[in-house]
């Protein structure tokens, strides 16, 4: 019965508890109010702030995003190539760098950066990125017109930029005396792997909040940043009361597969997954640079299995007496599916192969699907992405979730889920036995794998990690630090 009750109840849950804009038409994404209903409800909720911060962002990008009379005025002046000294809106331009899952945090990382300096995003979108993902911002959009000032984003931005902050401060052109029409046009803030000593003190911040125009260049999720800095405390404690969410809070909210995308989510799972009574997800990622031979990752697969009891195991088949004094085999109506992802076809054809040729323990029956077997990363073909963009959201539908250590691929995937995963942990070297061969990760945020060598204020050399309390070194790479 639909009493007013449950459709306001129904109405939260479809919104994700206020996260998303309800001012949707839902055919022209149909993954955004529905892509929930696919997996467990959330463990998390979005606080009232969160979501009243999120409604003022919008109707902040609806006036200064592209199409409007402010966006006009803004790109004008950054033709004229000087700043200009006060403008209501300011920008932050995102351009990818690296694979799918590294993208995600960085975009991601740059939205919570918009927040909380006012400012409005903008992605460049090159045609292998370009739809993968729905609009995110009612009424607006965040695709820079494709007549935008700048195209040749791999050709300005570059760890030799002469407008990257970094090389600005080095060169003595700017400083916090510095005045806002005395600056270049636009800032180049460059956070890759390296990014180290970038720009994360409070004085940097002071200057950087006068350049209205910002691009960013990333590829890790630099937002674990944000919350080791003083001058954001406040706000981010509001805005996030459970550090553990912040990742998956930001996903929910800002990535919806395009329908293109959707599609093959979804044919997928009512062909194969939707049957099963427990869904099992597998991400298998073998770095070239870590090239752990086959036997090796098995082997390390099915131990992280036996010691934490993951995969269904393998027994006798189970035979009764029935009521007429016959043997016959117990009935089981139970479904275990597992769901597997890598670029190879290997791991899939072992374990499928195993469940073929043998029963389980408890009789119960086990499917082992897989999506795709690229061979090798693409990031530069479309098709390609959307097939791993299919992949992250098909594993974040699993109940239970193994990923591989260091890859931002898994972490996109159980961050959307809000579960926390299994990581199998990366050995010394490809031929040694990781040891232990996994374990289960305390949180459900992804990794910062590039820290800083220093952070402002703390002394040289300081455990960063240990800096302020909810954060914590990551489970599968010791020098990197994640919320919790
Ligand atoms: P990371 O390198 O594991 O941190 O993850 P990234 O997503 O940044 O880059 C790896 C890229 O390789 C993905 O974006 C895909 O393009 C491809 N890839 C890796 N593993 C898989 C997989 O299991 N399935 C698919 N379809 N693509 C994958």
């Amino acid at each position: 019965e639909d009493t007013p009750e449950t459709s306001t109840r129904h109405d939260d849950d479809r919104l994700l508890g206020g996260l998303l804009s309800p001012a949707f038409d839902e055919h022209s994404c149909r993954s955004r109010y529905t892509s929930s209903l696919y997996r467990r409800r959330s463990p998390f909720r979005p606080s009232t702030y969160l979501v009243e911060r999120l409604r003022r962002y919008e109707a902040r990008h609806k006036r200064c995003g592209p199409g409007s009379a402010l966006f006009q005025e803004a790109v004008e002046h950054l033709r004229s190539g000087r700043n200009a000294a006060r403008s209501e809106c300011q920008y932050v331009v995102w351009t990818p760098f690296n694979g799918l899952g590294n993208r995600m945090l960085a975009l991601a990382s740059t939205f919570l950066y918009a927040l909380l300096t006012d400012r409005v995003l903008l992605v460049h979108a090159p045609p292998e990125f370009d739809g993968l993902f729905c609009e995110p911002f009612p009424g607006s959009s965040w695709t820079l017109p494709a007549d935008f000032l700048i195209t040749d984003f791999d050709g300005v931005f570059t760890m030799w930029s002469p407008t990257s902050y970094k090389n600005m401060r080095q060169a003595g052109t700017i400083s916090n005396a510095t005045a806002e029409q005395s600056l270049p046009a636009y800032v180049f803030l460059d956070l890759i792997q390296s990014f180290t000593d970038a720009a994360f003190c409070d004085d940097d911040q002071q200057v950087l909040a006068k350049f209205n125009w910002m691009v960013i260049k990333s590829d890790v999720y630099f937002a674990a940043m944000l919350f080791l800095m003083p001058a954001y405390e406040r706000e981010l404690t509001q805005l996030f009361p459970e550090k553990e969410a912040v990742f998956h809070h930001l996903a929910r909210y800002l990535f919806h597969p395009s329908n293109d995308v959707w599609g093959i989510v979804h044919r997928f799972y009512e062909a194969y997954l939707s049957r099963a009574d427990e869904l099992v997800g597998l991400q298998v990622r073998v770095f070239p640079e870590m090239p752990i031979p086959f036997d090796n990752m098995y082997e390390q697969i099915i131990r992280c299995s036996e010691q934490e009891g993951l995969l269904p195991k393998l027994g006798q088949t189970v035979v009764v007496t029935a009521a007429n004094g016959s043997s016959v085999v117990a009935p089981s109506t139970k479904l275990t599916s597992i769901l597997v992802t890598s670029l190879f076809p290997d791991y899939y054809d072992r374990i499928r192969g195993v469940y073929h040729a043998r029963p389980t323990e408890t009789g119960e029956y086990v499917a082992v699907h897989q999506p795709s077997h690229e061979r090798e990363q693409r990031t530069e073909a479309r098709g390609h992405n959307q097939r791993a963009l299919a992949e992250i959201y098909l594993l974040s539908f699993c109940d239970r979730v193994v990923t591989s250590a260091v890859s931002t691929f898994g972490y996109i995937a159980h961050g959307l889920a809000g579960v926390r995963p299994w990581v199998l942990l990366r050995p010394p070297s490809p031929v040694a036995r990781a040891e232990p061969a996994c374990v289960r990760s305390e949180t459900v945020e992804p990794c910062l794998q590039a820290l800083p060598r220093r952070m402002c204020g703390a002394a040289e050399g300081s455990d960063i990690g240990a800096l302020v309390p909810h954060i914590r070194h990551c489970e599968d790479v010791q020098k990197g630090v994640k919320l919790f």
